[in-house]
């Protein structure tokens, strides 16, 4: 296909805003897929994310368009990951488009995610064009929502298209408004090969399928091909589009997007962002900048039943080939045996590798505390990255301890202001910025990371009934006054509930988590203490009471079956149990005691 006829765009949105939905209609409309293979939700392909309703992984379609002039056209779209875990993702799928549609339910408004996705698509100097979405809806309310476009965003919203993405209404205009509006590529076909690696994932027939973008020059079957970051060579197996389906073609030229395979063995080896080129005669200089996602949140992964570590050995590594944001090594813990120190690009992640490895593989986890990565600076003048508290140097030896903060930007109703501010300033937050944008406040905060990463989301949506969003990004390190807070459960000291706490914080966080745990663990035989300490003292207490009679007592008498019942149950209940010396501690505990209410 020649430049002219070629557009290649993005949808931006915030979550349920109807990316996916207006992605379908899409579909639909130019008759890219048979009525009979349609589906909803077609671009979502994982089941996790239709389940979460998010996008992982980008995910492409090239739909054929006859304009209303009669020209035909393709159309490339990349639908990008929303979440922000996947940031740098965002980002290059961004740079291998020209123009994006900027999605705004008209009954909402813009949100966090809407600017932060708009923005990535502004930095990457896209086109873009407003859609007002869901106007089927009563409570639509177009003139106010783009005229916030215009206020918050600073973009012209005076001819935003229209749209229900679910009725079907004003697709026709927004395809128009792709030919029209939004850029055809530039590229030169005589130029050495310049090749985007915008994504890549594993199929289980073909092996790693990766999505290129051409920027320079063509790529043919049977090319012999590197990787200039990375300096892997391959020789291209299969090339093609897809329709959304897989379609082998020709040779895919500047401006196109599509997929190769090339006997890749693992996903590891291609890498987001990377410059793919020929090995012979090849472009000089990769693509601008290229950077590898890396893991910010690390926590620790062991299976409930020390049985089954060689099958989380498997599960682990396999979903890392496919994965290559995702690290792990082997860990081993006093308490719970041998495990994993994992690392992901955020708690989102962290929770879909997770599921995945429960759901998938059929392995009960132990989650321990997530702890995001500190820089130590030892008195010797050596420097240490801690991933996990139970590592933490000897506090004597330091100099000083830096922790990663981000910049949050919320957007929230005026009612919940007050209760946003409070949350953000218990999280050791400091306001940067508090603008209005119709009746939504928009606050800016600089925030640890560590105060963030556990539970600031969910208390955020609480304390907001849901109406604020949110999205954040890291800005760097700063030294602050950090300890290692200890959990001793009946005077012995359990390091996967280990977690790096800010002095001033220590004692509440201390009485919390042990107040927490004390209803966590179930009652035994004797008395628990429940401590938490900082070096050797401790800095908070509870007691858990002994049980004061046996479960089975009430049954001596008689009914051996329904005794055995109850010895059964409790055994049921016991698997979800790991042993600490000699105390039960049930799986959710470690997870449940750091949430901070
Ligand atoms: P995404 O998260 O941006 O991909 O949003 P989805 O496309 O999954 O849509 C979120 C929800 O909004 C779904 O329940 C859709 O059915 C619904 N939705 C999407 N577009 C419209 C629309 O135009 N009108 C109405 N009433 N609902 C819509
Ligand atoms: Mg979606």
């Amino acid at each position: 296909t020649d430049l002219a006829h070629i557009r290649n765009f993005s949808i931006v949105a915030h979550i349920d805003h109807g990316k996916s939905t207006l992605a379908d209609r899409l579909i639909q409309e130019t008759n890219t897929v048979s009525a009979r293979d349609m589906k909803e939700q077609l671009l979502d392909a994982m089941d996790i994310e239709r389940e979460r309703g998010i996008t992982i992984k980008a995910n492409t379609v090239r739909i054929e368009y006859t304009a209303d002039n009669g020209e035909h056209y393709v159309l490339n779209l990349i639908d990008t990951p929303g979440h922000v875990d996947f940031a740098y993702e965002v980002s290059r799928s961004m740079r291998a488009v020209e123009g994006s549609l900027l999605v705004v339910d008209s009954t909402q408004g813009v949100e966090a995610q809407t600017l932060a996705n708009v923005y990535q698509a502004i930095d990457a100097d896209h086109e873009i064009v407003p859609v007002l979405n869901k106007i089927d809806l009563p409570a639509s309310d177009c003139d106010r929502v783009a005229e916030q476009i215009e206020d918050v965003i600073g973009i012209d919203a005076s001819d935003a298209i229209r749209v229900s993405a679910k009725s079907g209404i004003g697709i026709h205009e927004v395809l128009e408004a792709i030919v029209h509006r939004l850029p055809a590529p530039t590229g030169d076909a005589n130029a050495p090969l310049k090749a985007m690696l915008v994504d890549s994932w594993y199929d289980s027939y073909l092996g790693v399928v990766v999505l290129v973008r051409i920027m320079d020059g063509k790529l043919k079957k049977g090319d012999q091909i590197k990787m200039m970051q990375t300096g892997a060579r391959y020789g291209v197996d299969r090339i093609g589009v897809f329709r959304p389906a897989m379609q082998n073609v020709d040779e895919l030229g500047p401006g196109e997007i599509g997929f190769i395979t090339a006997s890749i063995k693992q996903v590891r080896d291609t890498r987001v962002g990377d410059t793919i080129t020929h090995e012979k005669k090849g472009a000089d200089k990769p693509l601008p900048g290229f950077k590898p996602s890396v893991p910010v949140v690390f926590c620790g992964l062991f299976p409930v039943d020390s049985a089954e570590f060689e099958d989380l050995r498997d599960a682990i590594e396999k979903l890392a080939l496919n994965d290559a944001s995702f690290s792990y090594e082997m860990e081993t813990s006093a308490a719970l045996g041998f495990g994993f120190r994992c690392g992901f690009l955020g708690l989102l992640h962290l929770e879909v590798i997770r599921d995945r490895i429960e759901r998938e593989y059929d392995i009960e986890l132990i989650t321990t505390a997530p702890s995001v990565i500190y820089h130590i600076y030892m008195r010797d003048g050596s420097f240490v990255e801690l991933h996990n508290p139970a590592d933490m140097p000897d506090p004597s030896k330091i100099d000083h301890i830096e922790e990663p903060r981000i910049k949050a930007t919320i957007l929230v109703p005026d009612e919940f202001l007050g209760d946003v501010l409070k949350l953000c300033q218990d999280r050791r937050g400091i306001q940067l910025d508090l603008t209005y944008a119709g009746a939504r406040a928009m606050v800016v905060y600089d925030l640890p990371l560590n105060e963030v990463v556990f539970d600031f989301y969910d208390r955020l949506k609480s304390v907001t009934k849901g109406y604020a969003s949110f999205d954040y990004q890291l800005t760097g390190y700063r030294a602050d006054n950090l300890v290692k807070m200890q959990i001793l459960v009946n005077d012995e000291p359990v390091d996967a509930l280990s977690t790096m706490v800010h002095r001033d914080r220590a004692e509440m966080r201390g009485r919390a988590m042990c107040e927490k745990l004390k209803d966590l663990i179930p009652r035994h035989m004797f008395k628990i203490p429940i401590q938490a300490a900082i070096g050797g003292k401790v800095i908070a207490r509870e007691t858990l009471a002994a049980l004061r009679k046996d479960v089975t007592a009430k049954c001596y008498g008689g009914d051996a079956t329904r005794k055995r019942k109850l010895l059964d149950k409790q055994k049921a209940g016991k698997k979800k149990m790991r042993q600490f010396g000699k105390v039960d501690i049930p799986q959710e505990a470690f997870i449940s005691a750091l949430k901070m209410d």
